[in-house]
């Protein structure tokens, strides 16, 4: 045994020999996990602050400038769906950006970085999120943050009815827009409604079976061909414990917003403008997204909100660089720049509705 080594075990003054090491030892532990549970618990409150400050300074000056990490995420797992809903890119198929389901390294670089900040994970973006293969695999790495899937509802049987009501998930959202077959594929093309009946069904039955918190909303967007549905839909969310959620439709081809609008203005998300239908809104020139709320595609690219659907304004790729240098970085600042000097210069910004009240019934 060296020198240092003897000199060591002699003069220690926690020496574990004597009788009042271990109970030293357990309180040393307890006030050191205590610590920095303390500051995991600070950190959250903290950088939404500094995010809500510099979004305000940024508003307030029209300088863009970032601190702090965003408070909530979208991360897509894939953007392959089974359907093929008419005013979706990815179900359209005019989406140009290749298909493809996210690698778990990819994921597990974004959220190791990211969770100590996060309060919200939306595992959704383009896609049916289910689909991926590896889709509880994903769930289960998110546990520590409140976390929302949005699914269309056709892989809902017991089993996965099962494993997601106990995976801890929080909010559970299903696609639903229309109360018969005919009504909900009028939009949901190739969908089955039988199938999404009978797997909200199963989600409501595990639920009660397993006394779970899970939120399960119904999101019902409304269309010229079901809108006389609204009071069918409010008694089926009521019969299986859902909320409900009424959501004017986006329209990506100017040309079939005639088609889909509902009579009822209230239920529109666009108006007529002097022969032209332009989105409600009034189009602040700000947008608190970029400040808050970042999206992840299923390749890494940062994109800077879910209206980027094909992903036309990369911010930067996870492959390459960390979250903090993309947020930081020159194409952020840049497109934040942007915005707080006109936001309807943008084409994706002009059919948004970051500013628009929602639909009330
Ligand atoms: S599309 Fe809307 S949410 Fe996205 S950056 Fe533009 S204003 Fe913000």
């Amino acid at each position: 045994m060296n020198f240092t080594v003897l000199c060591f075990q002699v003069y220690d003054p926690l020496d574990n020999q004597l009788p009042y090491y271990n109970s030293v030892k357990y309180f040393l532990t307890l006030l050191r996990n205590l610590g920095s549970k303390m500051a995991g618990m600070l950190i959250k409150p903290a950088n939404l602050f500094l995010a809500g400050y510099s979004y305000l300074k940024s508003t307030l000056s029209g300088n863009a400038f970032v601190s702090g990490m965003p408070v909530s995420i979208g991360i897509e797992l894939t953007n392959h769906c089974n359907l093929q809903c008419p005013e979706c890119l990815s179900g359209s198929g005019v989406m140009t950006r290749k298909r493809g389901f996210m690698e778990i390294d990819i994921f597990d670089k974004l959220i190791t970085e990211l969770q100590p900040f996060l309060f919200n994970i939306n595992l959704y973006f383009q896609g049916e999120s289910m689909l991926h293969p590896y889709f509880f695999s994903f769930l289960s790495r998110t546990l520590n943050t409140h976390t929302v899937v949005s699914t269309n509802g056709h892989y809902l049987s017991e089993e996965n009815s099962e494993l997601l009501v106990k995976s801890g998930l929080n909010k559970l959202i299903v696609s639903l827009d229309g109360m018969d077959q005919e009504t909900y594929s009028a939009y949901r093309k190739n969908g089955k409604f039988d199938t999404v009946i009978s797997g909200i069904r199963n989600i409501s039955a595990a639920k009660k079976k397993h006394r779970s918190p899970l939120h399960l909303e119904i999101q019902f967007l409304i269309n010229s061909c079901n809108e006389h549905q609204i009071p069918d839909i409010k008694q089926f969310a009521h019969e299986v414990k859902a909320s409900l959620k009424l959501k004017s439709m986006q329209v990506l081809n100017k040309a079939n917003i005639v088609h889909w609008l509902p009579r009822k203005s209230k239920f529109r998300r666009y108006e007529n403008k002097n022969g032209e239908f332009e989105i409600k809104n009034n189009l602040p020139d700000r947008c608190m997204r970029l400040w808050f709320n970042p999206v992840v595609t299923w390749d890494g690219k940062v994109v800077p909100c879910c209206f980027d659907k094909d992903a036309e304004h990369i911010m930067g790729d996870l492959a390459q660089d960390s979250f903090r240098e993309i947020w930081d970085g020159p194409k952020y600042r840049v497109f934040r720049k942007r915005i707080l000097s006109g936001r309807h210069m943008i084409e994706i910004c002009g059919n948004c509705t970051s500013g628009l009240k929602g639909v009330r019934y």
